[in-house]
């Protein structure tokens, strides 16, 4: 592996809770890890970035996401719906229409948005799964992630159950078989599963909803095969006020305390979204110290609401941000994510506020989210959600998986502190270089060799043959 230093950095947000700055400006790297901080005299051997009037931070750490559907931004009959009307007019309806070719173009524009944003580590979760499947998803997202040289974390989805249209059903919607569906879990995990806390490659549990995918029992022997095999837990939890509703009429309890009676807390689990909590379920999600993965953007666009992070970090739960599928996100990256989160958490606050005479405490959200706090989200947050505490921060022994982004851009010209510029601006910083494991994925704000002309034909086409196959278009 090669050897690198960092060099001249203007600014270091770390990742960590105590001391999210660093005053070092040189980073060495060596076989793939951070080697020391501080000022640093080059060496023989080593490749010199110059990081002037560049800003490091840890690389992103996507904890949430649908790769499939960076081919169904913006589609028209699901763009001004709520939650399960766009489920059923987009991601359910095109679901059928993908075959490996369409999928793999839709998986390589996911990743590249996410690399180009300054993202190393991605957690998707995969449920387009049907009986009889013509391809292996799984193996297209695990090449394509590895082309690119990102960490990638597949959340095996899928379903025993669907809601309603039991008969009649289209192929890409029939739910798989139970034991099936489980053997091909210890299938994945066998396969590529690593170890570790820096590890490229991991499997998670993540039946596509809890309360609804598969039996209470199926649950709980999920969470049970999942502990044995040693891989983490995830899936869709409290989108919007439905679940409450659902899980009232259902099971006669509050959807944490359904996911509790199955196991289904703890540290190896996250959900995400967690919009509509009562306050008893934000308890119960710091006692048992689970996770969420926020996905502001996603819940805006969908009218689901805003996550309450600052009451759910009190509370003792994991924090991270992932961006949901692109189906229900236009800015699938994580500097728009984590810009939105900034913003929302702040916003989130101040409507809450009430005037004096009605026993208002204070004027606002002015101190509800720093940029310190959700640069950490999104890095460190993430990392430990994933049990992949070895990355996710700037610091000597953690993996280098680490953004450079060049602020001399108009946008951030007049900056009093440049290092809050990649995501107090907005937008896309230029990237200097994107390392993850100490290889260069991203440089000189490109990606070696990426046709992204090519990726972008190549994603009309497919767009057209989607749609061909929807009904859409003759
Ligand atoms: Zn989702």
């Amino acid at each position: 592996m090669s050897a690198i230093l960092i060099k001249n950095c203007a600014a270091m947000l770390t990742g960590a809770r105590h001391a999210p700055r660093s005053p070092a400006r040189d980073i060495r790297i060596r076989d793939g890890v951070i080697l020391e901080m501080g000022e640093l005299t080059p060496q023989a051997d080593e490749r010199v970035i110059d990081a002037r009037d560049c800003v490091a931070y840890p690389a992103w750490v996507n904890t949430h996401h649908h790769l499939f559907q960076s081919l169904l931004k913006g589609e028209p009959q699901g763009l001004n719906q709520s939650l399960s009307a766009w489920l059923a007019a987009t991601p359910y309806r095109f679901r059928g229409a993908f075959d490996e070719q369409t999928f793999r173009i839709a998986a390589r524009i996911g990743l590249v948005e996410l690399l180009r944003s300054g993202c190393g580590t991605v957690a998707d979760h995969h449920y387009l799964y049907w009986p009889d499947m013509p391809f292996d998803g799984a193996a297209v997202l695990f090449e394509e992630a590895d082309a690119l040289g990102m960490r990638f974390v597949l959340c095996r989805g899928g379903a025993t159950q669907t809601r309603g249209l039991e008969s009649d059903l289209p192929t890409a919607l029939r739910p798989e078989k139970f034991d099936a569906w489980m053997a091909d879990v210890e299938r994945l995990t066998a396969k590529y599963h690593q170890p570790g806390t820096q590890a490229f490659r991991q499997v998670v549990m993540a039946p596509t909803t809890t309360l609804h995918s598969t039996t209470p029992q199926e649950l709980r022997e999920s969470a049970r095969l999942a502990r044995s095999l040693g891989i983490r837990l995830h899936s869709h939890l409290s989108e919007t006020v439905d679940y409450l509703d659902a899980a009232r009429a259902k099971f006669g309890m509050t959807p944490l305390q359904f996911c509790a009676e199955q196991e289904w807390t703890g540290e190896d689990v996250w959900f995400a979204h967690l919009v509509k909590l009562l306050p008893e379920e934000i308890r119960l999600l710091g006692e048992t110290g689970s996770g969420i993965a926020h996905c502001p953007q996603s819940n805006g666009r969908l009218g689901s609401g805003i996550a309450d992070l600052v009451a759910l970090e009190a509370a003792g739960v994991k924090v991270s941000i992932g961006v949901d599928g692109a189906a229900s996100n236009e800015a699938a990256d994580m500097q728009s994510e984590t810009h939105a989160a900034w913003l929302l958490q702040r916003a989130r606050k101040g409507m809450l506020a009430k005037p004096r005479y009605e026993g208002g405490e204070f004027e606002g959200g002015g101190d509800a989210a720093t940029i310190e706090d959700v640069v950490r989200w999104g890095t460190a947050g993430g990392a430990q959600v994933l049990g992949l505490t070895g990355t996710g921060t700037l610091a000597p022994g953690q993996a280098a998986d680490i953004a450079l982004y060049r602020l001399d851009d108009p946008r951030y010209f007049g900056l009093h502190d440049i290092a809050i510029g990649p995501v107090a601006c907005g937008g896309r910083a230029y990237l200097k270089a994107l390392l993850v494991g100490g290889r260069v994925a991203v440089e000189e704000d490109r990606i070696p060799g990426l046709d992204l002309a090519a990726l972008g034909r190549q994603a009309q086409e497919a767009v057209f043959t989607l749609q061909r196959r929807a009904g859409v278009r003759g």
